[in-house]
């Protein structure tokens, strides 16, 4: 028994976090979320280059394919491999054969310099046909003038905005600090800090195994007015999972939803990378609905095709070999791991 859908979209990733696994443990215990940015992801985003991103991006990619997902919309951060950072991940996913939608994350943690060349960075990468929105890593780490920079290019280029919101109790600014710049086209990370009233525009991400994981609360996407959409935050591109926390979640919380509202937001992905319902995942499940594969642990992807291409065929890749990605990505996490 088999069922049909189109490929689903990872709203929110960060490729570049897949070599992280196993990395040493840092200086000390991190005990908030203000902590394990700086004594993770900060240490670890500093010592990229662009031979770690790109096989970062390869495994990341590839576990996609392999959980069914045929477009990552990716908010990216390597503050020393700036430079041609998003051509790197924009080829890595295209050789896999999954869709791509890159940002590379602004912030002035490393002087107003570091922003000026990130969003130069967005905007050679969004200039030179790369599919593409401006990012911002967040409110709390930016001037008013690179926030205000980021706006006015992403404006200028037809594209969103892709920023953190809210994500810890740290950023309680952002929601005056973004207004009057925010649209309709901008992607909004996490917002679990967020009032329910408030005045962003744009689709929240809504992540729940990295809320989880972070200690930072419980989003509650079901309270905001603003479109939803699901993603990881880069633990992974298992969809079907990130769903099924999503639910399990609003349920831990209002024992009476169903898991409709959590499909709803799966599907809402498809509004930001609408090519991806013309993409094919045959499953080895049927029926695909909220119920089933709510209950259902370990259905699997057989055969997907992107773009009329197959590009996984009885549960393989068939542009790439996953051993080889496995092996290089391994040894460029050794790399990684011993410069941290
Ligand atoms: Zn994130």
């Amino acid at each position: 028994m088999t069922a049909v859908t189109p490929g689903l979209v990872c709203a929110h990733h960060h490729l570049y976090s897949a070599l992280a696994r196993g990395m040493p443990a840092p200086p000390r215990v991190p005990t908030d979320f203000a902590s394990i940015l700086e004594l993770v992801w900060w240490r670890l985003d500093t010592a990229l280059d662009l031979e770690m991103i790109r096989w970062s991006a390869m495994l990341g990619a590839l576990e996609a394919l392999e959980s069914g997902t045929t477009a990552i919309v990716d908010h990216h951060e390597s503050p020393n491999a700036i430079e041609g950072s998003l051509d790197v991940i924009a080829e890595a996913c295209a050789e896999v054969g999954v869709r791509s939608l890159l940002a590379y994350g602004i912030t002035d943690r490393h002087g107003p310099d570091g922003a000026r060349r990130g969003l130069a960075e967005n905007e050679r990468f969004i200039r030179s046909g790369g599919r593409g929105l401006v990012g911002i890593h967040a409110a709390f780490t930016c001037s008013d003038a690179s926030l205000a920079d980021a706006a006015g290019l992403a404006r200028d280029l037809g594209v969103g905005v892709h920023v953190h919101v809210c994500e810890g109790p740290g950023d309680g600014d952002a929601p005056r600090r973004l207004a009057g710049l925010t649209r309709d086209d901008w992607l909004l990370a996490h917002c679990v800090h967020l009032p329910t009233d408030h005045d962003l525009r744009g689709t929240i991400l809504h992540n729940p195994a990295s809320n989880l994981n972070n200690a930072v609360g419980y989003a509650e996407p079901a309270r905001f007015r603003n479109p939803v959409a699901l993603g990881t935050d880069g633990i992974g591109a298992d969809m079907l999972g990130a769903f099924r926390l999503a639910y399990y979640l609003q349920r831990s919380s209002d024992v009476t939803c169903g898991p409709d509202p959590a499909w709803r937001w799966l599907t809402t992905g498809w509004d930001l990378v609408p090519e991806a319902r013309t993409d094919e995942v045959t499953w080895s499940y049927d029926p695909m609905d909220p119920w089933h594969v709510a209950f259902t642990p370990a259905i699997r992807p057989l055969r997907v095709v992107v773009d009329g291409a197959v590009v996984l065929a009885d549960g393989r890749p068939t542009r790439v070999d996953p051993d080889e990605i496995r092996a290089k990505a391994r040894e460029q996490a050794a790399r990684l791991h011993a410069r941290l």
